[in-house]
């Protein structure tokens, strides 16, 4: 079976939240609406983001010896894991993990608001939609990459759709020849918190270290 997914490189993503945006945008309804064959999968109420970006300051001591003060922004979503604790804590099953394509979803009619798969979640990557009283999650775009027969369509995720630098991949992780395969084999992609023993299929490109050394910046013209 498929295992999609995102891979998401940290070294070229700048942390300018359009991603969050246009995420935010497919998942309220807004243009997402308009153009999905379906209906939006659910929507998501003031406040909740199904993809954040969290910004760190990495200190020059952490970065080797002589290195340059480096930021890196580390985009979160929903990494779509294989052993998934957040459907196993799951007490009516409305948490799930689809067996054709991996992507874990919330069935809505069924969630009760416990929080227990929040709880769970090694990476913060559930909210709760007050309001509504269900969880919500990213959906990896279920309602963009297939269309109202639920067959696949050459569609990318909101978020990748938009990344201006090309900072997200989206495509099937258990394909060692996809695109997204053979980026993380070349670039040494690494599972979020592997000790968790989640088995993540979203994978992240670590950040290259030091591109210019302490100083350098004064050789460079203004
Ligand atoms: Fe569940 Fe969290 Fe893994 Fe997503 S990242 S599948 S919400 S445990
Ligand atoms: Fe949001 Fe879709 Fe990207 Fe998930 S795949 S973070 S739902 S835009
Ligand atoms: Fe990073 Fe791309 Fe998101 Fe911008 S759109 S924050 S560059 S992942």
């Amino acid at each position: 079976p498929k295992k999609l997914g995102l891979v998401i490189d940290l070294d070229v993503c700048v942390g300018c939240h359009a991603c969050v945006v246009n995420c935010k945008e497919w998942n309220t309804g807004g243009y997402g609406a308009a153009l999905s064959d379906q209906e939006p999968y659910g929507e998501t109420p003031s406040g909740t983001f199904l993809n954040r970006i969290h910004t760190f300051e990495v200190l020059p001591e952490a970065n080797g010896a002589g290195a340059s003060p480096m930021v890196v922004h580390f985009p979160k979503s929903c990494l779509h894991c294989a052993d998934a604790p957040c459907v196993t804590v799951c007490p009516t099953g409305a948490s799930y993990k689809r067996a054709e394509d991996g992507i874990v979803l919330v069935n809505e009619d069924w969630c009760i608001g416990c929080g227990l798969c929040a709880w769970a979640c090694p990476y913060g990557a559930r909210e709760l939609d007050e309001a509504e009283g269900v969880m919500k999650k990213c959906t990896l775009c279920v309602d963009r990459i297939y269309n109202e027969n639920l067959e696949e369509v050459d569609r990318v995720p909101a978020c990748v759709r938009t990344c201006p630098t090309n900072a997200r991949h989206f495509g099937d992780l258990a394909d060692p020849d996809s695109a997204v395969s053979r980026l993380v084999a070349a670039r040494g992609g690494v599972d979020l918190m592997p000790e968790q023993g989640t088995a993540p299929v979203n994978k992240y490109l670590p950040p290259r270290r030091n591109r210019a050394p302490a100083g350098a910046a004064d050789e460079t013209p203004p």
